[in-house]
């Protein structure tokens, strides 16, 4: 006898030799759940169907989902309840659970993959949640929300028209590249994102009188922030070779910020 339950985020499907099944499990539940959902349900079915002295296979290609069910301790109610479907199965039959490498050509997997795929035509009409809220969703829609309320105010605030290019909404990777940056790297970078910066136009505009605003640069123009990153023509000689990027969109992508503007100062000899 060989089973395999196999999902998908908010669906899972489980295939046996003579038996199938799929389903939609809401928007809340986790790739997780529906993993140890296609185990429960594959050893239902067989408690289901009375099975007597046989050689029970559930083949999962989870490895979470099987490493939670030979935890010595369980604290989801699902797996507890998964665990127990399968120590009742175990009573009468032998029971392995094995785990096998997804989309590998097993056959049983690939039906079950199959399924899945197709399931997320499938409109979940229950109420919601189905199978419990793991702790990661209530995470990630508090973190959404937050991402989207302060995308929506830094959107809708006036003026920042260079750190708006430069920085649309809060991205996780710049905030990890700039936590791995000297302090004086950081004051750098955000001093040329918010034009805090000792360029001659800033300068002057804050009461540091400066001979000239003029770019010590190319001269054609005032300097300031927004000058020395996006003048491509009147500096591109200059820092094209150090960006090697054609345009200013490739060069500052926003998930990449601090390395562009730190070679862009640095090989410019902007602060020496
Ligand atoms: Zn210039």
């Amino acid at each position: 006898m060989s089973k395999n339950g196999v999902k998908t985020q908010k669906k899972f499907s489980a295939v046996h030799s003579s038996w199938s099944h799929s389903a939609p499990l809401g928007e809340y539940a986790s790739v997780f759940q529906a993993e140890v959902l296609a185990i429960r349900v594959c050893a239902g079915e067989s408690l289901r169907r009375e099975h007597r002295g046989v050689h029970v296979r559930i083949l999962s290609d989870s490895q979470a989902a099987i490493k939670a069910l030979a935890a010595s301790s369980i604290n989801s109610k699902l797996v507890w309840d998964c665990f127990q479907t399968l120590c009742f199965l175990s009573q009468h039959n032998r029971v392995s659970l094995e785990w096998v490498v997804g989309h590998s050509g097993v056959m049983g997997n690939e039906k079950a993959d199959a399924m899945a795929r197709r399931g997320s035509l499938t409109l979940f009409i229950r109420p919601e949640p189905d199978i419990g809220t793991p702790k990661s969703s209530f995470r990630a829609t508090i973190n959404r929300w937050v991402t989207d309320e302060t995308t929506s105010r830094w959107s809708s605030l006036r003026g920042h028209a260079l750190s708006k290019r430069m920085v649309a909404k809060p991205n996780p990777s710049t905030t990890e590249e700039l936590l791995s940056l000297s302090r004086k790297e950081v004051r750098l970078v955000v001093g040329l994102v918010t034009c805090f910066t000792p360029l001659r136009f800033h300068l002057n505009r804050i009461g540091v009188n400066q001979n000239t605003t003029l770019c010590r640069l190319c001269g054609e123009a005032e300097e300031k922030a927004c000058h020395i990153i996006f003048d491509f023509e009147m500096l591109s000689n200059r820092k094209f070779h150090l960006l090697m990027s054609p345009t200013p969109m490739e060069a500052f992508p926003s998930t990449n910020l601090a390395t562009p503007l730190l070679g862009l100062t640095k090989g410019l000899g902007l602060f020496d």
